[in-house]
């Protein structure tokens, strides 16, 4: 178990509630901005390093590399990406591109015809429109090819520093777990996180929440029994809590496996990724 693991299950060892799926109390909109708050606090305790999971170096590979994230792993993202941007490295050259040749590159992430035509689209835009710089504002990211309001968010929050919350399948689940929203539409979801969270919190809390989906609160078997946060959690029993168990379903650095960018941050407790698939010992299924 990687130390991350241990910390994250000794602290719900201590917390955890007793027993199966709880019931729970009507809460005041006090009570649950309060505990959501408190959760915000706990995932950055537990996950000092949050970060995008797509590897960069400037705002067109990542404009780029989140196109390319729709339907797959930001894993398969990251192992195409090297030779996607050492052939095309500016907006210029990504223009100019041969579409048959560009579709190959990407073709392990999926549906690379459609985000082929919006890679050459946005380049050529970027080129025409905006001088061949990824613009630093919403209302143009949203006006390029393929790129809607999740994807300009990812741009703004991580490449220029403008406070952005990323609704993804990840982020939607958790929060409704957590009773902060019922919403279902991600717009709607986003305006009702905005409203309980201040803004400079938002580009972390989406990164803390999206770590957290991917690495214990899973889809599908969610590890309740080795949840830091177990204790605030009004979904606690939905998933495994017998602690051992639950301990197995871990993934990425918190289950001991390498994570999903191929160069992470420097203060990233666990493994890079590797160049190519090796399997499920990467940890990575489509979560
Ligand atoms: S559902 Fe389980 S794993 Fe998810 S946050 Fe709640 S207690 Fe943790």
């Amino acid at each position: 178990m990687g130390e991350q693991a241990s910390r994250a299950t000794k602290k719900s060892a201590k917390s955890a509630p007793k027993g199966a799926k709880r019931s729970v109390k009507a809460e005041s909109r006090l009570a649950m901005v309060r505990r959501a708050r408190r959760i915000n606090r706990e995932l950055a305790e537990v996950y000092p390093y949050a970060h995008p999971e797509l590897d960069f170096r400037n705002p067109f590979e990542l404009l780029v590399a989140t196109v390319l994230s729709a339907q797959t792993t930001d894993l398969r993202v990251n192992q195409t990406t090297p030779a996607l941007f050492a052939k095309y490295p500016t907006p210029e050259d990504m223009a100019a591109a041969v579409p048959e040749e560009l579709e190959e590159i990407i073709r392990p992430t999926g549906f690379f015809r459609a985000k082929a035509k919006s890679l050459i689209g946005l380049s050529v835009a970027l080129r025409d429109a905006f001088g061949g710089e990824v613009p630093g504002r919403l209302e143009d990211l949203v006006t390029l090819p393929g790129v809607g309001r999740k994807t300009a968010n990812v741009v703004l929050g991580n490449a220029f520093g403008v406070p952005g919350l990323t609704v993804d399948t990840h982020f939607g689940r958790l929060v409704r777990r957590w009773k902060w929203t019922e919403q279902e539409d991600p717009e709607k979801v986003e305006a009702e996180i905005a409203a309980i969270f201040p803004k400079s919190e938002w580009t972390m809390l989406s990164h803390r929440v999206i770590f957290h989906g991917r690495r214990i609160c899973h889809a599908r078997k969610p590890a309740c029994g080795a949840c830091p946060i177990a204790a605030l959690c009004p979904a606690y029993g939905e998933g495994e809590t017998d602690p051992e168990k639950a301990r197995k379903l871990l993934k990425y650095e918190m289950g001991g496996y390498p994570g999903q960018r191929l160069a992470p941050p420097p203060d990233y407790p666990g493994r890079p990724a590797p160049p190519l698939v090796t399997g499920p010992a990467n940890g990575g299924s489509a979560e």
